[in-house]
């Protein structure tokens, strides 16, 4: 049994993810995306997608992107 790193539920099918070193357990997907996925500057919304970034900057879309000011992106899904 493994405890979910978000909400601390032991469960026994947890899995971990691994980003950049750092590995986190977690019970289900909603809880690691609330927990890895980034937030769009923009419209605020969870990217779990493929996202785009651009002067150092994250955003779900080229839309939002441009919105925000930054210009030359485009979706790379
Ligand atoms: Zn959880
Ligand atoms: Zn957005």
């Amino acid at each position: 049994m493994a405890t979910c790193a978000h909400c601390g539920n032991e469960y026994d099918k947890t899995f971990e993810i691994t980003r950049e070193g750092e590995s986190k357990t977690f019970d289900s997907f909603e809880c690691a995306i609330a927990v890895m996925a980034p937030t769009c500057e923009h419209c605020n919304v969870r990217i779990i997608g493929h996202g785009v970034e651009g002067d150092g900057r994250v955003f779900c879309c080229a839309h939002c992107a441009s919105e925000a000011g930054v210009s030359g992106i485009s979706d790379r899904a």
